[in-house]
């Protein structure tokens, strides 16, 4: 079974596999996550029907697989963890615990054009639903602590194209959480305000903004990692997206179609997105909750990966300007506006 280990002196978190020969990959070519293979995935625990004029849940049987769906969840085809009762830990240096937990599937869309960047808003409302209802049910798992959930996308036939998130219930908060909510705590007993309400209030209206709705902003930020990275944050201080009702969700799908939609025309269509959000077990936490998103070519060099100090070609403020225009440009398309 795959195991969590802690490095010697970083204390770094690594996903170690397990060790077994690799599982062919025969879905390069064709996707597997398109309208009219369903029977080529596991069954789908969670399926959305549009149906009556709204969204109505239902699951897939072992037997009978429904169609018509806006939106399915099921366990990964190529899980990076699961669950082995049998699986120990190991103590100080070599620090490790079974990877507790699983790996879920969300498909967004039925097409397999439908990227966040180019699918309609309510397309991406729907994958936003169906990623919210699955993560409300991973945290009911024993011993989950976090639930993460993230996007990586490229152009291209397969599966791995396919529009869809991707979820894993973890035993333990991952590092860059755990630190960002350390950061939060301790600004927050600090100033009495939460680092990422401070921000909103600076970076409103400035050299950073992309494109803002009524209830989001969409960002550069201050101090880049990569070239091409942005957040999207909830103007209001919220600790958590499953809180988010339906046309917010709406909402949030307009910010991140139009963002990425100009994304996707100025840096390119290959880009990670990861859903940070506190964990549901720590109510006490000011975690402000947001989304990261940045190119997916971009590699690090050795200052980076040596040292852990971030070089970028070109000043945030470049970046926005120019994913500004863009993404304003694809508003006014999506909401009709010559
Ligand atoms: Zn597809
Ligand atoms: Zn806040
Ligand atoms: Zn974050």
């Amino acid at each position: 079974m795959p195991q969590l280990r802690s490095d010697y002196i970083s204390k770094s978190i690594s996903l170690i596999p397990e060790d077994t020969k690799n599982i062919p990959d025969d879905d390069r070519d064709v996707c597997k996550f398109c309208a009219g293979n369903e029977s080529r995935t596991p069954a789908a625990e969670l399926v959305l029907v549009d149906k009556y004029g709204g969204i109505v849940k239902t699951s897939d049987t072992e037997e009978e697989r429904s169609s018509q769906w806006v939106a399915r969840v099921f366990k990964s085809p190529r899980p990076i963890i699961y669950d082995d009762p049998e699986a120990g830990y190991s103590d100080e240096p070599l620090l490790a615990e079974p990877a507790h937990g699983s790996h879920y599937v969300v498909v967004t869309s039925p097409k397999h054009d439908d990227a966040f960047h180019s699918a309609s808003v309510s397309q991406i409302a729907n994958g936003l639903i169906a990623t919210q209802e699955q993560m409300k049910t991973l945290y009911q798992g024993k011993g989950i602590a976090y639930v993460a959930a993230y996007s990586n996308y490229t152009e291209g036939k397969g599966s791995i194209s396919h529009p869809h998130m991707e979820l894993l219930s973890l035993s333990r908060v991952p590092p860059v959480i755990e630190s960002e909510m350390r950061v939060t705590d301790m600004v927050f007993d600090e100033l009495g305000i939460c680092p990422i309400c401070r921000m909103i209030g600076v970076e409103t209206g400035g050299p950073r903004q992309i494109i803002t709705t009524d209830s989001y902003i969409a960002m550069v930020p201050w101090a880049p990692k990569k070239d091409a990275e942005f957040l999207i944050l909830p103007k209001k201080h919220q600790r958590s997206f499953l809180k988010l009702t339906q046309n917010q969700l709406k909402e949030l799908a307009m910010i991140i179609r139009c963002s990425l939609g100009g994304f996707s025309k100025e840096i390119g269509k290959a880009y990670t997105i990861a859903f940070h959000m506190a964990p549901e077990r720590k109510q006490q936490s000011q975690f402000h909750w947001h989304i990261e998103v940045s190119s997916f070519e971009q590699s690090y060099g050795a200052l980076t990966t040596g040292f852990g100090v971030y070089t970028i070609s070109r000043p945030p403020e470049r970046i926005a300007e120019q994913l500004g225009k863009a993404a304003r440009r694809e508003m006014a398309n999506v909401m009709g506006v010559k």
